[in-house]
């Protein structure tokens, strides 16, 4: 499923969703806690219509029909509520992939939410597209995080992989989450967007009405990424 750059990451959801999804069963590849918001259950999924350059799960994400099973949504609430006792986590996320690809898996994603409050990392494409979708999130115990691809139609390009029409996508799911009365904020990676790119969104952002914090994160430099980075163009200094 190795598509040529750049691509039309909606189509790309479309035929990732075909592959992950059998039925109301998706794909994972592992469950686990991990110590990101200060504890929290994952289970780490397969699936993503981007192929991000920073990607730690990039090669899965580029052909999620060779790896990770298929589990009902409850048995992934079995496996995540194993781990929470164990732990004595009551945090949870989906990680790894894209948790919303279309109807089918955001179907499953309502179904593994009841497990207790859930943390949903998106890259807002799909959400986007789909306000309806979006706004059934309204009244749930959840709390969603849009990780932002760029500052700009190139670099969303350049990031992401997909198609720089789509940049607006995942500003506009941050918007129709957040009338739905849904706790929704953007993350941006600051090691590429620096202070320009992060005041880029900023002011989007304030044209479109949202008022909420940008949280940064900063590139972990998993085996591979620096590569694929490159590969894209993005030089990696000592600073980054
Ligand atoms: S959106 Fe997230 S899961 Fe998807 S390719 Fe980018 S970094 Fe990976």
């Amino acid at each position: 499923m190795t598509p040529a750059l750049p691509f039309d990451p909606l189509a790309r959801a479309a035929e990732t969703e075909a592959v992950v999804m059998q039925g109301i069963q998706r794909k994972y590849h592992q469950f686990r806690a991990s110590h990101h918001y200060g504890g929290i259950v994952t289970a780490d999924a397969v699936g993503c219509p981007f192929l991000c350059a920073y990607c730690w799960n990039y090669q899965r994400n580029e052909s999620p029909e060779r790896f990770g099973e298929y589990y009902t949504a409850e048995t992934v609430v079995e496996k995540l509520m194993s781990i929470a006792h164990r732990k004595g986590i009551r945090l949870f996320r989906i990680s790894g992939a894209e948790p919303v690809l279309g109807p089918a898996s955001f179907d499953h994603l309502l179904q593994v939410i009841p497990a207790g409050r859930f943390i949903i990392e998106t890259n807002g494409l799909v959400l986007g597209a789909r306000p309806d979708l979006a706004e059934r999130l309204g009244g749930l115990n959840v709390a969603v995080r849009i990780s932002i691809k760029g500052w700009d139609g190139p670099s969303f390009e350049r990031i992401s992989g997909a198609k720089r029409e789509f940049f607006n996508y995942p500003l506009n799911a941050l918007k129709t989450l957040r009338e739905a009365g849904v706790e929704a904020w953007p993350a941006v990676m600051g090691n590429l967007f620096g202070t320009e790119g992060t005041r880029c969104i900023a002011e989007l952002m304030e044209d479109m009405g949202i008022r909420t914090h940008i949280e940064t994160e900063y590139l972990e430099r998993y085996p591979g990424v620096v590569s694929t980075m490159r590969q894209r163009g993005w030089e990696i200094g000592a600073g980054m």
